[in-house]
């Protein structure tokens, strides 16, 4: 079973904090070992794991990403987003994390984001865990 999250973005260029909400899934899910994949289905966006207790650790990730990708460079993909498909690739869709004992594997400062690079947007987060 796949499950979707929707998440309605606010703002062009946002990190969402979805931690609370998979591991929610992974507690339903009746899990107790395995792996949970995130997702996201989209080009212009990502999933990654990072530091979710200091704020200021997001907006450096976003402020180094628009120094290495600026909006002001030119780019043959006339949609006038092509930044973000750029950070989109480097930054990846999909992240797996190991489940133990019906319950995610984070670091104590790790949380999961839904990364939006082209907002605001309506988008989906699929999430699937696997026994095993
Ligand atoms: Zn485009």
């Amino acid at each position: 079973m796949i499950h979707t999250l929707t998440i309605r973005t606010k703002s062009k260029v946002e990190f969402v904090d979805i931690t609370q909400q998979v591991r929610e899934i992974v507690r339903k899910s009746g899990v107790r070992e395995g792996v949970c994949y995130v997702y996201a289905p989209h080009t212009t966006a990502a999933v990654t794991i990072n530091e979710n207790a200091d704020p200021s650790v997001v907006r450096d990730i976003i402020d180094a990403l628009d120094r290495l990708v600026p909006q002001a460079a030119r780019y043959s993909h006339l949609e006038g987003n092509a930044p973000a498909h750029i950070k989109s690739t480097l930054v990846g869709a999909s992240e797996v994390i190991l489940v133990e004992g019906g319950d995610l594997v984070l670091g104590t400062w790790q949380g999961i984001f839904f990364c939006e690079f082209d907002g605001p947007r309506t988008r989906r987060v699929l999430v699937k865990v696997v026994e095993g």
